[in-house]
């Protein structure tokens, strides 16, 4: 059997995993990512991109791909039974609250973007830098660097953790057999053999590892192949979805806590022909006594209708649905009784599936901080809020820049026990809000304010409508912890670890998502999203709001903090290698600086008049470095003025800092807020505290 090495071990390709093989591949950390299938997904499974997810994609350089590909969801319209018990059109509501993202939500089946996350892994390498010239006999400059690959049709059989060398991170301490399998153990039996169905990934169906198991062991045990390695990993990751093997093998104490309900639901992702008239519009629809719909228009005429079956039940004591009386022709008969009068059939289905509503949390998110759960496997709910992708992603989000720096040598390893912390504290929030959406979305209209055991539609309605800064993951507020410093902890914590002033920058609460406005480079005049200038390549952002700096007093004030930040924080904490990608939204990557750049990003937004400042002869050089092979950085000074064609971005109003009183805002290397403090020598010392607590030093 062989034994191999690497940093980071990650089970599973679905999106938390393939988040994270990003994350990894940006800061070139060895990695590999094994997959009991024999490839992603091609049609079906999840398809609402919520508007978070969709910056952070963009962070990644990937927003722009689904953006564009998909359709996008403008308007949610709800239909409800008049007194005769006809569904009647009763109100529409923007889909998401307007102003609280460039993006709005939209969708696109998960295929698309597995395959733009696949895309944008490849042109990331560990190893040999391709830009050193072609090997020798070799076209492809990128043959001498690795990519990490996904290695499909492998499960891992065996998980042991050393917990001797708990304290010592750079140990390899987990040790995980892998087991390759061939393509036939590998493809999971589809129910019908004409159309995709969903059913194998589908809470009503077991998980089918145990026969994998047992079937490629009668293989070894006949063939004696050897198709088993050891692999010894300093991390191990499991993102395998909700039968997780990997929170299986960590034993009883990782099991789930939470409930399964009677409700079933169908989805159908098919073309309809219907003479229903707002089927390009997101619907929600209660019948009177056949249970409810959701309509989701979709990409290439698609749209995806989740409906109720109310004639399934859940049965027995396990509330177990026999799935053989679930087909195509089940769920869309459903669909036809809740949607009468209206006519709904089809020709072309893509893709269908079904599943039981159940809410559960895991009890723990990592063992020892060696191995960790994310997305599904620890987290499971109803798809109706399109949630599950979702927040599976940004688990990852959350935890791949951590590990990634840690392996590294930059980030202090116990910063690790804040993924539990932070994405634990949202996975508690998704059950509780899914807990009532659910019910309110499965339950039965009531006729009038007397009838108490039905939903009353007009609360429906209001809970949706209120639940927007949750469902569109804008409203996340984590938790405080060496990397959020909020304001007013108690004294003898702030006197070691960093305190925020959020009143400077009302819209940057520490823990919060740092939003994006429109500014203009000092130097052309371009205006540009913020957010584009803060690309996910592992960096930590120092952005210095200066004021109206045409003031000598806020000039003085924004050089001050700027020689601190060039001559005393940045050289304590050197630089870090990027890969390439690592600027989606510029060509600057294509070109190799003399020194690898600071580990922290230095932005100044100003709110003089742009004609008012020299960049050049006017600001500390910390705001316009200068690399010998590249010259000055016209790209780190950025104004709050208006542009000639595309308006004024009113970037102080956005943010909430008062021109006249300026502030530093400290974002995180996943766009969160970590600090928020001010433009003086206290905020400087606030400013070290910070990251004292966060990076480890330079030798
Ligand atoms: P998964 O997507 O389940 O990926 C797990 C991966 O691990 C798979 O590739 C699997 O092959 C692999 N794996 C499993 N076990 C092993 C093993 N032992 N060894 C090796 N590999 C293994 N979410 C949304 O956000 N928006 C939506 O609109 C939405 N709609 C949905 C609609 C439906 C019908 C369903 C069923 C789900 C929907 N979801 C939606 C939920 C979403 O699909 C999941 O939450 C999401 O896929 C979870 O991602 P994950 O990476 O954690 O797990």
């Amino acid at each position: 059997m062989t034994t191999a090495e690497v940093d980071v071990l990650i089970v599973g390709a679905g999106p938390a995993g393939l988040m994270l093989s990003l994350w990894l591949s940006r800061l070139g950390v060895t990695t590999r990512i094994v997959d009991k299938r024999t490839g992603k997904v091609f049609s079906g499974q999840a398809d609402g991109f919520q508007l978070r997810t969709l910056e952070m994609l963009d962070s990644f350089g990937i927003g722009e791909r689904i953006w564009k590909e998909a359709n996008h969801m403008i308007e949610v319209v709800f239909w409800n039974p008049d007194p005769k018990g006809v569904i009647r059109r009763s109100s529409r509501v923007p889909d998401v609250i307007p102003g609280l993202s460039r993006f709005s939500q939209v969708v696109l089946h998960q295929g698309r973007m597995e395959q733009f996350f696949l895309d944008a892994i490849r042109k990331s390498y560990y190893g040999s830098d391709p830009s050193e010239g072609t090997p020798e006999g070799k076209s492809d400059p990128f043959a001498a660097s690795k990519h990490i690959k996904i290695e499909r049709c492998v499960i891992p059989t065996k998980l042991e953790v050393d917990e001797s060398l708990s304290g010592n991170h750079d140990a390899h301490a987990v040790t995980v057999t892998l087991r390759h399998l061939t393509e036939a153990e590998a493809t999971p039996t589809q129910k019908l053999s004409n159309l995709s169905d969903g059913l194998f990934r589908s809470n009503l169906a077991e998980d089918d590892v145990e026969d994998i198991l047992k079937t490629s062991g009668s293989r070894m045990d006949k063939t004696g192949d050897a198709s088993e390695e050891v692999v010894k990993a300093r991390y191990v990751v499991g993102c395998d979805g909700a039968h997780s093997w990997t929170r299986t093998a960590l034993g009883p104490d990782f099991a789930m806590v939470g409930e399964m309900t009677d409700f079933i639901w169908g989805v159908l992702d098919i073309v309809p022909i219907t003479d229903f008239p707002d089927i390009r519009n997101r619907c929600m629809v209660h019948s009177e006594s056949s249970g409810s719909m959701m309509v989701i228009p979709r990409e290439n005429k698609l749209v995806r209708l989740y409906i109720q079956l109310t004639e399934v039940n859940a049965e027995g004591k396990s509330k177990r649905v026999d799935r053989s009386k679930i087909t195509p022709d089940t769920i869309l008969k459903a669909a036809q009784k809740i949607l009468s009068p209206y006519k709904l059939e089809y020709h072309y289905c893509d893709w269908w599936t079904a599943y039981q509503i159940g809410q559960r949390v895991g009890r723990h998110f990592s063992k020892d901080n060696r191995v960790f759960l994310t997305g599904d496997a620890v987290h499971t709910h109803s798809p109706k809020a399109g949630q599950g992708m979702n927040v599976s992603m940004q688990d990852t989000f959350n935890l791949g820049w951590k590990l990634g720096l840690v392996c590294k040598g930059i980030l202090r390893p116990e910063l690790l026990s804040t993924y539990e912390l932070e994405r634990k504290q949202i996975a508690e929030e998704l059950i509780a809000f899914d807990h009532k959406f659910s019910r309110l979305f499965s339950g039965r209209p009531a006729k009038d304010i007397l009838d108490e055991t039905g939903v009353s539609m007009e609360e429906f309605t209001k809970a949706f409508t209120l639940s927007h800064m949750f469902t569109t993951g804008v409203g996340i507020n984590y938790q405080p912890s060496l990397l959020v410093a909020k304001e007013g902890e108690d004294s003898k914590v702030a006197a070691k670890k960093a305190t925020s002033q959020p009143k400077l920058a009302k819209s940057c609460q520490p823990g919060t998502r740092f939003p994006s406005a429109k500014v203009l480079s000092q130097a052309d005049g371009r205006p540009w999203e913020l957010h584009h200038k803060m690309s996910s390549d592992g960096r930590f952002r120092m952005v210095v709001f200066g004021g109206d700096i045409s003031s000598s007093n806020h000039l003085s004030n924004t050089n001050a903090m700027g020689e601190f930040l060039r001559t005393k924080l940045l050289p304590k904490y050197g630089s870090v290698k990027l890969s390439p990608g690592s600027d989606p939204h510029t060509c600057a990557s294509k070109f190799k600086t003399a020194k690898d750049p600071s580990i922290i990003d230095v932005l100044l937004v100003h709110a003089a008049p742009r004609d008012k400042i020299e960049m050049l002869t006017d600001l500390d050089e910390v705001y316009h470095r200068f690399d010998e092979k590249l010259g000055w950085d016209y790209d780190r000074v950025f104004v709050d003025d208006i542009s000639y064609h595309e308006g004024h971005g009113r970037a102080y109003e956005a943010y909430g800092v008062d021109i006249c009183k300026g502030a530093v805002v400290l974002v995180r290397p996943d766009g969160y807020v970590g600090l928020v403090t001010e433009l003086s020598e206290d905020g400087q010392k606030e400013v070290e505290k910070w990251f004292d607590g966060v990076l480890r030093p330079v030798a």
